[in-house]
């Protein structure tokens, strides 16, 4: 046999291995295997004399193979089913009575209120932020300082109501100086967020700036590359957009967040009546 067949039969061998850890019960086998058929045709120099070499020994054999699928089902059976979201039958208050007067991360220290996202569960859109400021602290409502009045005329201008909307943060206490919460504290009070999020199944999210926008998506990619771009939360759109705090601190951004909320309004009246 030569080396060239040998190196073809280990080949292949590797090859119906691997397709049969991922799961595929059977290959179509045809007569001209393209593998043949697209090897470049080696170039005869001059006929040798000599003796009539063996006949090539027969390719591998598809004996006991079960009849083939067909190849399109083959790759849709490999790709990953696409994670959806659980529906759930707890209730918001369940929720925050478990989360109770909480101490599982150092942001409990100087915070004076727990702030839980508020809003009607029939939501169809819900915004996410990232923590609670001094307003909301006090207030124990997520934005409701002069950022939040902000997103209220930005949820206005798309033609809702505060009260149709959910509002709510990644974490529910204020970090003190308004530093963005660390990984750990992100971590530890995110679950509660997207338990809500399951109860509620809205049809977009809009997260408001970057320490939300990673923290949900689990991303790492920055907010500026990412907005204006709907992304998926196990089955949700989620748009990430900049955050009202940062529009105050630069209004040139306005014009491109409302760019990304018209997408969102674009895609409610798309799915209105369905
Ligand atoms: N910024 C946030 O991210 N959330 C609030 O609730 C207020 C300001």
């Amino acid at each position: 046999m030569s080396r060239e067949l040998r190196e073809i039969i280990t080949e292949t061998k590797k090859q119906l291995e691997h397709l049969r850890v991922l799961g595929v019960e059977g290959i179509q086998v045809t007569a001209e295997p393209a593998i043949v058929a697209e090897r470049p045709k080696p170039v005869v120099v001059a006929p040798r004399p000599g003796p009539v070499k063996p006949p090539p020994p027969p390719p591998v054999s598809m004996e006991n193979v079960p009849p083939a699928k067909p190849r399109t089902s083959l790759f849709g059976e490999i790709a990953p089913a696409p994670v959806k979201l659980t529906p759930s039958t707890e209730t918001f208050e369940q929720i925050h009575a478990e989360i109770g007067d909480c101490t599982r991360c150092p942001l409990h220290v100087e915070r004076t209120h727990v702030v839980h996202t508020e809003g009607t569960r029939k939501a169809r859109l819900m915004f996410v932020g990232e923590a609670p400021g001094a307003d909301e602290d006090i207030q124990a409502r997520p934005f409701v300082g002069r950022a939040g009045q902000l997103l209220t005329k930005i949820i206005e201008a798309i033609g809702l109501k505060r009260e149709e909307v959910l509002i709510g943060n990644v974490n529910r206490c204020r970090p003190p100086g308004n530093r963005a919460p660390t990984t750990e504290e992100a971590t530890t009070c995110k679950p509660y967020l997207l338990r809500e999020i399951a109860i509620v199944q809205p049809e977009v999210i809009v997260v408001l700036g970057n320490t939300a926008m990673k923290n949900l998506l689990d991303t790492r990619e920055g907010i500026t590359r990412l907005r204006g771009r709907f992304q998926d939360y196990k089955g949700i759109k989620v748009m990430p957009t900049f955050h009202p705090a940062y529009l105050l601190r630069d209004p040139s951004k306005k014009r491109e967040t409302w760019e990304d909320l018209k997408q969102v309004r674009a895609y409610l009246d798309s799915t209105a009546s369905k």
